[in-house]
């Protein structure tokens, strides 16, 4: 089977960034990482094309994205200062949504790090 070699990916796992990374991909899973640490080739490895999960979930149960939008809005608007919270390996523009989330339902925002 022919790999899809990428040069130069970024990875977006612990923080530091590395933009060095290449990977080998086979179409549904990256195979092979090269210049990335111990942590990154375990999330690029652990990241596939394959469709594992439903699009979202309500009380545990598989449920649509508009059905999930509109139960978060209910929560969020019933809520006495929520968190927003997580945003580990999202980009900028969901970390800036999430930030105007927690500005618009005056509540408050925190990541992993904290931790
Ligand atoms: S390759 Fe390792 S050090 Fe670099 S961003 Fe990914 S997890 Fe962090």
């Amino acid at each position: 089977m022919d790999l899809t070699v990428v040069k130069n990916a970024t990875c977006t796992f612990c923080g530091c960034v590395c933009d060095d990374i290449e990977l080998h991909a086979d179409g549904v899973r990256i195979v092979k990482t090269k210049s990335a640490c111990s942590l990154g080739e375990s999330w690029f490895k652990n990241h596939t094309a394959e469709h594992l999960y439903p699009d979202a979930l309500i009380d545990g149960k598989p449920a649509t994205v508009d059905a999930a939008v509109d139960a978060t809005a209910d929560y969020l608007i019933k809520a006495n200062m929520p968190l927003v919270y997580g945003l580990s390996n999202v980009t900028c523009e969901a970390q800036r949504g999430a930030v105007a989330l927690a500005e618009m339902v005056a509540g408050v925002i925190d990541s992993h790090t904290s931790l």
